[in-house]
Formats: structure tokens, C-alpha cells, sequence
């Protein structure tokens, strides 16, 4: 039997590589630049930090982990998302007694047993950032200003921002009841699960694609309408920060986000190239996080960037494959005993540099540095070696040079490097 990969698990292949090493390099270079740096953390965790930390009543938390118990009869959880590990590593390494502010960013697959479907998997990866410690609105802006950077960098366009405020845990009750009581008379509208979120988490509604659901949520009371005095200050102070930064963005009443632990500012940045799952990146406030999870009082923001959806979205036009600067066709023994001489000090000096390994005939050898898309020929032939020589061929201008053997390396640093 053919064993195949497992259904929303993806390989990345060598040909897709480049975009993904691009986007990583690019997040690494602006967020280092932003003042954060980077952490790893483990793919599994204790299942309860999911738990508290993304709320019982989420989709994630109630259908998407993939949980199990481990030979110590320990329920382990692989991580659906980064920022409650992240939040528990800080913790746990008291990174607070170094600098109460700590600007993280990790990069790394998330894993949710979802319906596959474009732009769905069950492994996808995340580039995730968190600032923690800081209460002021400015943060919010500049986290959101240095995602967008980011966005603009690796090439995207035509995006949207759009912000909301969800309050916080004064304000949001009331909102709470407030849905529940308009959604209660339109509870014969919704579907099975809206049923059960309506006692659970009525804000969750709005996530629900069910057509009718949508339609009995469209003129809900919107939470901006309900949020305190100090929330409302904070989120203007947002949008001010935000026009300052010189970004653009629309208000969108209707997104609360997937998971339970955000407060006051929400956003996401949605292409209109992607069809349904939309979103490229979401993230938001979340100040009761800290505490849910069992330790101090720290606030927080950060976003999610999901890299396949990114990825999708890079200029089609652009070339991120790394081909190799120069292939050595060598014939016979003698000179294939040089070019591999040759080739260990290419590679030591930062040259690409391919050969042969079968003996094939030159023009068999010519076919492999075409299809490798080679920059660079070096012919060593039987003819060359007699006189000292070798033949250097530029494969896009087809000229060719003839180099003494005794210079090879010097001129072929020269000719590639300096290019
Ligand atoms: P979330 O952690 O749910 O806020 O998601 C943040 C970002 O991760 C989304 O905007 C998507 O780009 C991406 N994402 C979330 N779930 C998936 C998934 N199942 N497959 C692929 N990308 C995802």
C-alpha cells in the first residue's frame, strides 16, 4: 500500500521553497528592526493552557485540537495557535524581571482539525509577534503599522484593514446580554451550533458562515455601541495613532474574532483575492489573557499571519527561486577529479555551483545546466586541459571566455560574485 500524506497536511517542495524562506527572512528583518526578538516554543503543550487560555466555548477549543493522552496519562494538546504558549513561556521564564516589556515573534506550524479546503489546512504555519506590558493605544497602532510594513514588503496589494473594539470584561457582559436578547427571538433562524453558542458565546454567531445565521445577525447591536468610556478612549486613541502612521482602514462592527481571550481592539487584514477564507492575518488586544492563564496582570497584543494564505498572495511575476550560479561540465577522469576539487572551494566561497556525477557526455551535461537554469558553464575538456584552459560560457548570453586553469577560482569570483 502506498502510504500518502494525511488529508490538510502539506508538503512544501523544493520549487515553492524560495517564496517561504522570503517571507520568513522579510518578517525576521522588519520585526527584528520593530525591536522584537524571536522565540521557540514547543509544538505540544498541557491541553488546559488551550482550554483557559482560547475559552471553553470555542471553535478551536471545542472541535479543532487535536488532543491525546500521552503514555504518563497527561492530556496533551498540539498547539492550534502560538500566543498562549507564548504567554506561558514568559511566565514560566519570568522574562518580565529582565524588561516588564517583551516583544516576541515566532514562526512555526499551528495545527486545527478543520475542514480542508483551499486555503484550510489542518498543519498551516503562523507568523505570530506579541508585544506584552504595554497598556498605551500607541503600541496597538505600531504593532498594526509594523504588520502592514511587513504586508507591503513581501509585495501585497489591495488589502484591507479593518478594526474593531470589543471592550473588555466591564463593558462586554452587557453587550453579551444584549446580543443574546436580540438573537434569542431569532433563535428559529439559526443552526445547530448557533443554538448551542446562543447559551454559550453569542458572539461566535458572527463567525458562523450559515446563511440563515448571517441573515439573523446582520442587524445585531454592534458592541462599539457598548463599550465603556475607557474603552472608547483607548480605541480613539487607536484610530488617532493609526491616521498618524498614515494607514487607511475601515471599521468592521461584525468582526469579534475566533478566540475568546481579545479585548478592545480587533483587526484584520482581508484580501479580496481569496475567496472565502479571506483573511491573511488577524489579531487583536487581549489584557485578561495573563490572568486567565494563572499568572500576573500583563497586558498584551498581537497578530497572526497565516503563511500559506500570504503565500498565495506574493506578485506572481517575481522570482524567488535561488538557481545555481554555475554548473562544471567536466570530461573524462582527470578532469572530473578537478572539478570536484574546484567545486569544494566554489562552495566555501559562497558560489552555487553544481556538477556531474555520472560522466555523461558534454552535451547531455549542457541539457542538466540548462534545466537547472545555471548562470554559468565551466567546460573542462580533454582539449582545454592540454593547453591550461577552461571554458567559460554565460548561459543567458551565450558568450564564452577562455580562462587559465591556474586562475579558475580568482576569475570565477570575479566574473559571478561581483556580476
Ligand atoms: P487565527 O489564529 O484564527 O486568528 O488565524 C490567524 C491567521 O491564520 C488567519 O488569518 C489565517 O490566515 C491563518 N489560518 C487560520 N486557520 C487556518 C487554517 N486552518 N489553514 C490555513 N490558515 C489558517
Amino acid at each position: 500500500m502506498e502510504i500518502k500524506a494525511i488529508r490538510g497536511f502539506n508538503d512544501i517542495l523544493p520549487d515553492e521553497i524560495g517564496k517561504w524562506q522570503f517571507v520568513e527572512e522579510t518578517a525576521r528583518e522588519i520585526f527584528e528592526g520593530f525591536g522584537f526578538s524571536e522565540i521557540r516554543i514547543p509544538v505540544i503543550e498541557r491541553t488546559e493552557l488551550f482550554s483557559r487560555g482560547i475559552g471553553e466555548a470555542t471553535d478551536i477549543v471545542e472541535k479543532e485540537m487535536y488532543t491525546f493522552t500521552d503514555r504518563s496519562g497527561h492530556s496533551l494538546t498540539l498547539r492550534p495557535e502560538a500566543t498562549a504558549s507564548i504567554v506561558r513561556a514568559y511566565l514560566e521564564h519570568q522574562i518580565y524581571t529582565f524588561d516588564p516589556v517583551a516583544k516576541l515573534y515566532f514562526i512555526g506550524p499551528m495545527f486545527r482539525y478543520e475542514r480542508p479546503q483551499k486555503g484550510r489546512y489542518r498543519q498551516f504555519y503562523q507568523i505570530d509577534a506579541e508585544v506584552f506590558g504595554v497598556e498605551n493605544p500607541m503600541v496597538d497602532a505600531e504593532v498594526v503599522l509594523m504588520l502592514i510594513h511587513f504586508l507591503k514588503k513581501v509585495g501585497l496589494e489591495n488589502l484591507e484593514l479593518q478594526i474593531n473594539s470589543l471592550g473588555c470584561r466591564n463593558c462586554r457582559p452587557r453587550y453579551r446580554e444584549e446580543l443574546k436578547k436580540f438573537l434569542e427571538k431569532k433563535s428559529f433562524q439559526l443552526c445547530e451550533d448557533c443554538q448551542r453558542r446562543l447559551q454559550t458565546n453569542p458572539l461566535r454567531i458572527f463567525d458562523c458562515k450559515v446563511e440563515t445565521c448571517q441573515e439573523a445577525i446582520a442587524d445585531a447591536p454592534k458592541v462599539m455601541d457598548f463599550i465603556c468610556d475607557e474603552c472608547q478612549k483607548h480605541f480613539d486613541k487607536v484610530k488617532e495613532y493609526l491616521k498618524m502612521g498614515g494607514l487607511d482602514f475601515i471599521l468592521n462592527p461584525r468582526m469579534v474574532r475566533g478566540l475568546d481571550y481579545y479585548t478592545r481592539t480587533a483587526f484584520e487584514v482581508v484580501s479580496y483575492q481569496l475567496g472565502s477564507q479571506n483573511a491573511v492575518t488577524g489579531g487583536g488586544r487581549y489584557d485578561n489573557l495573563f490572568k486567565d492563564i494563572g499568572g500576573l496582570d500583563v497586558p498584551g497584543i498581537g497578530f497572526a499571519i497565516g503563511m500559506e494564505r500570504l503565500i498565495s498572495l506574493l506578485p506572481k511575476d517575481k522570482e524567488f527561486t535561488q538557481y545555481p550560479h554555475l554548473f562544471i561540465a567536466a570530461l573524462g577522469e582527470e578532469n572530473s577529479k578537478k572539478a570536484y576539487e574546484l567545486i569544494n572551494q566554489l562552495h566555501l566561497h559562497g558560489i552555487r555551483a553544481e556538477l556531474d556525477y555520472e560522466g555523461k557526455s558534454l552535451k547531455s551535461q549542457m541539457r542538466r545546466a540548462n534545466k537547472l537554469r545555471a548562470q554559468y558553464v565551466l567546460i573542462l575538456g580533454e582539449e582545454e586541459l592540454r593547453r591550461g584552459k577552461a571554458v567559460l560560457r554565460n548561459m543567458e548570453s551565450k558568450s564564452q571566455e577562455e580562462i587559465p586553469m591556474r586562475d579558475l577560482l580568482n576569475t570565477l569570483k570575479t566574473r559571478i560574485l561581483h556580476d
